[in-house]
């Protein structure tokens, strides 16, 4: 049996800024823009919904951008989180790779998603907002939000998709311990939610619904902002601090990753850990193979088309381009890996298509059973998005037992997995299906992209 090795950081080490990597990047990202004008939106456009200063970091090209010190006093609670050498995991594979993880499971909330939640809290405060709505599919964002806004005394409204709320009410119930508000979306609160519910009676709700009913409700009311739990440039900034620390903790290890690998749904806790690795290597440091993984029932990267879309079902939001599956997709309903969202952050496609990172979609079934593995090896049973995560690297590894080469692996253990047991109850019970998502439905979503002047 081999020994645990673990590399932990003192709290002084926790990052004083957030690392941009537009500052890094040749080119510019696309703009944002009004669905009406065509244009190019400005700061005030965002500004009913955002606070200024997350606004700023929206469009930031700025290198480093400091933490303020509160956030960090409130990061002290768990960061900086733990780096593992995955030696059992190791062994179990019979691999020469080395296999490290970062484990941001050890918030309060349970993922990386307070690292952005705390941040955003703050700046609201600052800016004297009184209540923020959101969505949450699977109840991490919602829940990591309920936690943080609850630390600075703002409300939170959470429109948690359907199907979600149905099969979940332990992250419903975590939610209000925090003093959120939680509702099933679509819901009758909003416009965008009847408007919904009159065409589909029975929807089980989708993340680009639930978007639409939170933004309709922070533009409508002064004191209320919204946010947004991935998918921004904003909120991959906050989760730098996981790749600052990693390189850090690789340095102790004595090792540099060659190959690193995260799991992307709206692609922050991916770019999180990537980011500050791609950045040292655009400034003319070693080079590091960067590998998405993403689930086959929704595979935006893989499949998608990198246009201009909507981040909502309800089309509320600005025009943004990324890889999208159209924003009428619904993921199917028995995919149960989480991951659902129909497009990628603009900022995670713009690094795809400067080929700065790959690609690639799994099956559930087999990121399943690589979390099983994990959980048998190293002791975490993971969240099931971060079994893709698990997959694409004991991939990797496997690769190197059979070239007989050991290279140096290092993925972002995104969060554990104690609310989605159900999900993996269905794997053990075999309840689980590996079909494809519906070739037709997806062709008809990407029919309804919007037609956007080159
Ligand atoms: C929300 C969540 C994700 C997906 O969001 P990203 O923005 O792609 O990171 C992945 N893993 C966990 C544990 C999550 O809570």
């Amino acid at each position: 049996m081999s020994d645990t090795v673990k590399y932990v950081l003192s709290e002084d080490r926790i990052p004083r800024s957030w690392y941009n990597i537009l500052a890094d990047l040749p080119e510019p990202l696309p703009p944002v823009l009004h669905p009406g004008t065509g244009q190019p939106i400005g700061p005030d456009d965002l500004a009913p919904l955002f606070p200024m200063a997350l606004i700023g970091q929206e469009v930031s090209t700025e290198r480093e951008i400091e933490i303020p010190e509160p956030v960090r006093q409130i990061y002290r609670q768990w960061r900086p989180s733990p780096l593992y050498r995955a030696r059992r995991l190791e062994a179990d594979l019979d691999t020469p790779a080395k296999i490290y993880y970062k484990y941001e499971g050890v918030s309060p909330a349970g993922s990386h998603k307070p690292n952005t939640a705390v941040a955003q809290a703050f700046y609201n405060k600052d800016a004297g907002t009184k209540r923020i709505t959101t969505e949450t599919g699977a109840g991490q964002w919602g829940s990591s939000l309920a936690y943080a806004a609850c630390l600075f005394g703002i409300d939170v409204d959470v429109y948690m998709v359907r199907v979600s709320f149905e099969q979940k009410p332990y992250r419903k119930a975590m939610m209000e311990s925090y003093g959120a508000r939680c509702v099933a979306s679509p819901s009758t609160e909003t416009q965008a939610g009847r408007a919904v519910l009159e065409e589909h009676p029975d929807s089980t709700g989708s993340l680009g619904i639930a978007i639409s009913e939170a933004v309709e409700v922070a533009a409508q009311n002064e004191d209320t902002k919204y946010s947004l739990g991935s998918v921004l440039n904003h909120v991959l900034l906050h989760q730098t601090v996981v790749g600052q620390e990693a390189l850090e903790q690789m340095h102790m290890a004595g090792n540099y990753p060659d190959i690193l690998v995260g799991c992307t749904g709206g692609g922050s806790n991916f770019a999180g850990m990537v980011n500050p690795f791609l950045g040292r290597q655009l400034r003319g440091g070693p080079k590091v193979r960067v590998i998405a993984v993403e689930p086959a029932a929704c595979p935006s990267l893989t499949r998608g088309k990198y246009a201009y879309d909507f981040g909502d079902t309800g089309h509320l939001t600005p025009l943004v381009k990324m890889h999208t599956l159209g924003s009428t997709f619904v993921p199917p309903g028995f995919h149960a890996g989480g991951l659902r969202y129909h497009g990628m952050a603009p900022l995670v496609s713009h690094l795809h298509q400067l080929d700065l990172i790959e690609a690639r979609a799994y099956h559930q079934k087999e990121c399943f059973a690589a979390g099983v593995q994990f959980a048998r090896t190293e002791g975490i049973v993971p969240a099931p998005e971060a079994t893709h995560a698990i997959k694409g690297a004991i991939d990797e590894a496997m690769k190197c037992r059979a070239a007989g080469a050991g290279r140096t692996i290092l993925f972002n253990m995104c969060g554990h997995g104690h609310f989605d047991m159900q999900a993996y109850s269905d794997y053990f019970a075999d309840n689980l299906t590996d079909q494809a998502y519906d070739e037709g439905e997806l062709a008809m979503a990407l029919a309804g992209l919007p037609s956007v002047a080159a």
